[in-house]
């Protein structure tokens, strides 16, 4: 079995940046995009306008991506609904930046439930409906801090790191069945998660980059839409780094 003609998406945190321009890059007419947020209702709203204006038809719930009963739910609702899920992106993501010797377990188990265990929960419910489809194509959200290394985000970047060996795993697990696991490993995007930075930070930052800018949500969605399309059949268990070249 290959691509739905009739997919279903599933789009976790799709309600501000990255997750908003991968809702809108893997719509179409005939697509039903599942996205969810956690607090931002209005925010949802406005992702919701960019995928039904792309042609494809847009449901959105809130739903905290740390906790498995929500996750079970959530995913389970889809499912009973839809009758399947085709692509899964786990894009949810948050920080709480701080030096290693100040950070609160708070912070550190924050991230970690959001980050790392929201894409294993999420990852587990999906496998186990893409597995009787023989299809399946689940893109992990990573970043490049979780293969560089980033001061004053520890637990940001082992969840991220945390995501890539979990891709990795899952990705060989899955292989047989027809479905593929990957990650995309991001650089400095503009969106609100980078938008505290003051300018000086910000210009320290693009100078770091090869390509000389900070990158746009819509340079990510695109590989994340090659990754869910016939053009990746054969691509599995891969970091890609999009980053303008911050990691090589
Ligand atoms: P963002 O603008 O802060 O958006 C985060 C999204 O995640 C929002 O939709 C938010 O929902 C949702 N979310 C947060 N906590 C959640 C939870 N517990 N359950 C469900 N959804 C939740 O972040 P972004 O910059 O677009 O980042 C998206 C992903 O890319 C993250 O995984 C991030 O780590 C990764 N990334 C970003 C960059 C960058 O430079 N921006 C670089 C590398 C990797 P609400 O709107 O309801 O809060």
């Amino acid at each position: 079995m290959t691509e739905s003609a009739d997919r279903v998406v599933v789009v976790t945190g799709g309600s501000r940046g990255i997750g908003r321009a991968i809702c809108a890059a893997l719509s179409a007419p005939g697509t039903t995009v599942y996205f969810n947020y956690n607090s931002n209702v209005e925010a949802a709203r406005a992702t919701a306008e960019g995928i039904e204006s792309a042609g494809g038809k847009a449901l959105y719930h809130q739903v905290n991506v740390a906790s498995e009963t929500a996750v079970v739910d959530y995913l389970g609702a889809i499912l009973k609904e839809a009758g399947r899920i085709d692509v899964l992106v786990n894009n949810a993501g948050i920080t709480r930046d701080g030096l290693l010797v100040r950070m609160k377990e708070a912070d550190w188990d924050a991230v970690m439930d959001v980050n790392l265990k929201g894409t294993f929960h999420c990852m587990k419910v999906a496998a186990k409906t893409m597995m009787k489809q023989r299809y399946g194509r689940i893109i992990n959200i990573s970043s490049v801090v979780g293969v560089s290394g980033n001061p004053g985000q520890a637990n940001y970047v082992a969840s991220k790191a945390g995501i890539i060996g979990l891709t990795k795993a899952v990705a060989r697990e899955l292989a047989s069945r027809n479905i593929t696991v990957n990650a995309v490993a991001p650089g400095y995007i503009d969106t609100d998660m980078t938008g505290d930075l003051n300018d000086k930070a910000k210009a320290a930052m693009i100078g770091q980059i090869p390509m000389g800018r900070i990158g746009t949500p819509e340079d990510i969605a695109g590989v994340v839409a090659f990754l869910a399309s016939a053009g990746a059949d054969y691509i599995t268990g891969q970091v890609i780094h999009v980053s303008g070249g911050m990691y090589m």
